[in-house]
């Protein structure tokens, strides 16, 4: 699940996780409690990733499937450990509210809002992964939430007896 930071991938994941049992791996918790950083960038406020350490710690996790991985980038990832990616994508006015929300400063809000105006992350899934693999998902109300997890259900269900 993937999408500029505020789009509802952990949202959306809860929900997903919680109807079909996947485990739910948010790649920022994994990256704070196990710190696979190398330290923290104070001008854009968050940690910096080790890519590496991020694969690594993730391997095992992944081979076993069944996981939905919760992250703003994914190209970093092993295609194959994916049969489908998301890409959540929110209107601009709506997304700029929810940073707000979230306490982000003024250059923070800015800067993701941009990222999504430009569609950083939904091009980079495009160019990493398969286009039959990749979807893009409208994120902008409770009803899209609540579509998507239903759409997302259908899809996990579909792959495993197929
Ligand atoms: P992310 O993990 O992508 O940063 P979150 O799941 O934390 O996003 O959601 C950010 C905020 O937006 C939360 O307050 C959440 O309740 C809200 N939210 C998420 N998805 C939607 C949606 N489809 N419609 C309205 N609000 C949403
Ligand atoms: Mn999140």
């Amino acid at each position: 699940m993937t999408g500029t930071p505020g789009t509802g991938k952990t949202s959306l994941c809860e929900a997903v996780a919680s109807s079909t049992g996947m485990q739910h791996v948010n790649v920022g918790q994994w990256v704070r409690d196990k710190e696979l950083h190398d330290g923290y960038d104070d001008e854009r406020d968050c940690y910096i990733l080790d890519e590496d350490k991020v694969c690594d710690a993730l391997e095992e996790t992944m081979e076993g499937g069944g996981v939905i991985v919760d992250h703003h980038a994914c190209d970093f990832f092993p295609e194959r450990w994916f049969d489908l990616v998301v890409v959540l994508q929110t209107d601009n006015g709506e997304l700029w509210g929810r940073l707000e929300k979230r306490g982000y400063s003024q250059a923070k809000v800015q800067e993701n809002v941009q990222c999504e105006i430009m569609m950083v992350v939904a091009e980079e899934a495009s160019e990493a992964y398969q286009p039959d693999v990749v979807k893009y998902l409208a994120s902008n109300t409770v009803d899209d939430m609540e579509r998507n997890a239903d759409t997302i259900i259908d899809w996990v269900s579909a792959a495993s007896s197929g």
